[in-house]
């Protein structure tokens, strides 16, 4: 697999931006080299190569430090991949849908065509279905595993043969990864030359606030990443807040062991209302939940102050919510609300039956 080959033209050629600090270790020399204010506190400019970070990632995930690459969010880091590998008006990406509505945007954003595959009916990918909507121009497919929305574990066999059987690169967005108990796709980036991992500090680690996402893969696709990434993407605070909290991983745990737990409480005790048609298996830190009508509970939750994500208008997931997992307190908050909804209904049940 020649990933050079994926590579824009106009990108292969590119020279990059050589910044000011890219050569220097801070705090060793007198730096009068990039213009900055030198009383200020966060005076300096963060260091471009992230060196710090990415030793210290690298020994957290055991992966050498060239094979991760800490992003301003994941979302950057699927920005990045469209801006390396997709010329505007030309190439397309395969998107299997219901999924997480940025790679849409990313791709429309850079002029790149969409292709669209529906998953299957248990939200698995159909290996033959999206090999099949590929073509020459085809530079990328997106599985997110597990999936936002639908809140599943894709199956690793069709992962797999998807990798085995694509020249370009299959990017597998790992987000909720933390929430699964599954094995995680970075250790397998020496097996595939075309696979991109993401993840991000978001969701289990709870620092959605200083955007931290993270690239996994060879070498040769983590440079042209390097390459074109603005030189400054991740700030000094998120560099440094970052290193705080791989130091703190056995925190991270117990969260995700609190919200998985709840997560399994909410499910069962939703499960039982009048209104709910179908609780869907998760896998992260959220439900999918389908209703008799999704838009009627959402603005009732929303007049009780209680915000929800309508995802009905997504293909497969109509008359669905996706119900975020909070602190015990909020989600038993959500469930009574449901419940009195339920109770203030059932006279309309009542009087449907008494007029049928
Ligand atoms: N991937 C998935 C599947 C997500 O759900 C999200 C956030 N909702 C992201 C990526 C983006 O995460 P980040 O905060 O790292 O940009």
């Amino acid at each position: 697999m020649n990933i050079d080959r994926l590579v824009r033209p106009n990108i292969r050629k590119l020279k990059p931006y050589s910044s000011a600090r890219s050569l220097v270790k801070q705090g060793q020399q007198v730096l009068l080299d990039a213009n900055e204010n030198p009383f200020g506190a966060l005076g300096r400019y963060p260091d471009p190569n992230q060196t710090e970070l990415r030793a210290a990632l690298a020994e957290h995930y055991n992966l050498p430090e060239n094979c991760v690459l800490p992003g301003n969010g994941s979302d950057e880091i699927i920005d990045l991949l469209f801006r390396i590998f997709t010329e505007p008006g030309e190439s397309n990406v395969v998107i299997p849908q219901p999924t997480y509505g940025m790679y849409e945007v990313a791709a429309n954003i850079q002029g790149c065509t969409t292709k669209e595959v529906m998953l299957d009916d248990s939200f698995q990918p159909d290996a033959e279905n999206i090999l099949g909507a590929t073509d020459a121009q085809t530079k990328m497919i997106f599985l997110c595993s597990p999936n936002n929305p639908t809140g599943n574990l894709l199956n690793p066999e069709r992962i797999e043969k998807i990798l085995n059987n694509f020249n370009g690169l299959v990017i597998v967005d790992q987000a909720y990864l933390e929430f699964s108990e599954s094995e995680p796709w970075r250790n397998r980036i020496a097996e595939f030359p075309n696979l991109v991992v993401m993840q991000t500090f978001s969701k289990a680690w709870g620092l959605a606030g200083i955007r931290g996402g993270l690239a996994f893969a060879n070498p040769e696709i983590i440079q042209w990443l390097m390459r074109i990434k603005l030189p400054y993407n991740l700030n000094q605070l998120t560099q440094q807040q970052l290193l705080k909290a791989l130091k703190l991983a056995p925190v991270m745990r117990q969260w995700v062991k609190i919200i998985i737990s709840e997560r399994n409480k909410t499910a069962k005790t939703l499960q039982k209302l009048n209104e709910v048609v179908a609780v869907y298996p998760s896998d992260a830190n959220y439900l999918l939940v389908k209703f008799n009508n999704a838009e009627a509970i959402y603005k009732k939750l929303k007049e009780r102050g209680l915000i929800v994500r309508n995802r009905s208008t997504l293909p497969g997931c109509e008359n669905t919510l996706r119900i975020s997992i909070g602190t015990p307190r909020e989600n038993s908050l959500l469930l009574k609300t449901l419940q009195n909804l339920s109770t203030t209904r059932k006279p309309d049940t009542a009087q449907k039956l008494a007029t049928s």
